[in-house]
């Protein structure tokens, strides 16, 4: 389900001109595929860095960002001008470029060689002010980069670099996707629906809806057969409760919950989603809520949504993509409830089931509870704590004339007692700076309380995202100050209002 790594490039190009002659350039073309194989033989990068050319003309650099944009498996550019490249050449290519791309601010050189520098080294090592006359027009073009600035062997850069690749792998991932709205919205429900034309115009993925009975006809051909080899995956994988178990007094449920998620499967493989949302007022052929079914897609890298949540079911598909083999998990959330004591205050996420077992601190605990909700039979879900360490919470808010992303940075806590009776996945996280501020801030900003959290994507990664797709994007996090974030809402109301124009 989740993309294939190995077919995704990004590529580097260097900007120059003529002036220097065939020699330096020759140089140039050099140095450049010593860095681009460097920054691809880094772990951390995780797709390929391709050094294309070094562009010395309009009509080079107009026919590479044609290229670039055509290409299927280059998913953004890395740009870096070793010597002075007049800028008034990138206006063409820049004007069509659709790609994402980074400014790569560094030196081939890392040290000025104090007793040996001469007018040729000053000849070949020009970024310090050929990479200020591209950002220039990029600038006024206001093109949507990110600028990475250092050595371009040092870990810092390296890092900010896998960071936005992982982001625009994201970006790469979310065009052209489809995701599947089981049943509408919840009835009345504001923070969950949108506009699903502005997203796809605006982010590139769209959202049909479907009626239960489609998904039904999925869940009702599944064979017994299909059942038990599932069955029997749970029982290698989780701590079954006793009444699930093989004569258990509740063992049927287990088997319809493995039908309803080989169903959903199905639905979600042959139609080529990558996402899909529910809806618990309208589950008409399903005899339970899917919990388990949803929390074992989640871990699959399905994206996922509660309510018919479809921003938050593309947002965490996204977030997936960026977490791909990174350390830490990634799950649709909801604040649930609190912790309101003074310098403790604390919030309890957790969903009525759909946490993602990527999060899961040990092995779930597969149980059977009673769901208070929905007026259903008893579903089954996987239960669990989730790991002490850092965190965030992402939402996208539809705000009427554009697209606003929030991410609050958490701290996950350990409970200090047990909560024997709560038969959900939990997490225990402090907003930062404080629970007060954080959710001030967050209720300022019209943040709902379905989330996308993870352990392994940061709000950088968030950052660049956004700063591709050209949204909003509001941080919460221990340096915000309230009064600004207020000023902040303010200033940006009126900025995406001009920015947009009629
Ligand atoms: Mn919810």
């Amino acid at each position: 389900m989740m993309i294939d790594l190995k077919e995704k490039e990004v590529w580097f190009i260097t900007g120059s001109q003529h002036l220097y002659g065939e020699e330096t350039l020759k140089i140039v073309g050099e140095h450049s595929q010593i860095i681009a194989n460097f920054l691809g033989e880094q772990s951390k990068i995780p797709v390929k860095v391709v050094f294309k050319s070094v562009l010395t003309t309009p009509n080079a650099i107009h026919n590479f960002c044609v290229e670039a944009n055509s290409a299927q498996n280059c998913i953004g550019l890395v740009a870096w001008m070793h010597t002075f490249s007049p800028a008034k050449m990138w206006i063409a290519g820049l004007n069509i470029l659709n790609k994402p791309f980074v400014h790569l601010h560094t030196q081939y050189n890392r040290d000025i060689p104090w007793s040996e520098i001469d007018m040729d080294f000053m000849n070949l090592n020009q970024s310090a002010h050929g990479d200020r006359e591209f950002g220039s027009i990029v600038a006024r073009m206001k093109k949507a980069r990110k600028v990475i600035v250092g050595f371009w062997q040092d870990q810092e850069v390296i890092e900010r670099l896998a960071v936005w690749v992982r982001a625009a792998l994201a970006w790469n991932d979310l065009q052209g996707a489809k995701f599947a709205r089981f049943g509408d919205n919840m009835r009345e429900v504001a923070v969950t629906d949108g506009d699903k034309v502005e997203a796809q115009i605006q982010l590139g993925y769209s959202v049909n809806g479907y009626a239960l009975g489609d998904l039904v006809s999925y869940i009702n051909k599944v064979s017994p057969a299909e059942i038990q080899k599932l069955v029997a995956e749970y029982e290698n994988s989780y701590a079954v409760q006793q009444e699930l178990l093989a004569g258990g007094a509740k063992r049927a449920s287990l088997e319809e919950a493995a039908k309803i998620e080989l169903g959903i499967r199905k639905f979600l493989i042959e139609g080529g989603f990558k996402g899909f949302t529910t809806n618990f007022e309208n589950l008409d052929g399903i005899n339970q809520l899917p919990g388990l079914a949803v929390q074992r897609l989640m871990a699959d890298g399905y994206g996922f949504g509660a309510e018919g949540d479809w921003k938050t079911a593309a947002l965490l598909r996204a977030m997936k993509v960026m977490a791909y083999g990174l350390e830490g998990g990634t799950a649709f959330m909801e604040d649930y409830t609190y912790h309101l004591e003074e310098g403790k205050m604390r919030v309890l996420g957790a969903h009525m089931l759909e946490v993602c077992e990527s999060l899961a601190a040990q092995k779930p605990s597969l149980e059977i509870h009673p769901l208070s909700i929905g007026g259903k039979e008893d579903p089954v879900r996987l239960v669990f704590n989730v790991p002490a360490g850092r965190g965030l919470n992402a939402t996208i808010l539809d705000m009427g004339n554009r697209f606003r992303m929030l991410v609050n940075e958490v701290d996950v806590v350990t409970p200090e007692f047990d909560l024997p009776k709560l038969p959900v996945a939990r997490v225990l996280w402090a907003p930062q700076p404080n629970l007060k501020v954080g959710a001030e801030a967050w209720i300022l900003a019209g943040g709902g309380h379905h989330t996308g959290f993870s352990q392994a994507v940061t709000k950088e990664h968030l950052e660049d995202f956004a700063e591709i797709a050209g949204i909003e994007y509001l941080v919460i996090d221990n340096e915000m100050k309230i009064s600004e974030f207020k000023k902040e809402l303010k200033w940006n109301d009126l900025y995406y209002h001009l920015a947009k124009g009629i």
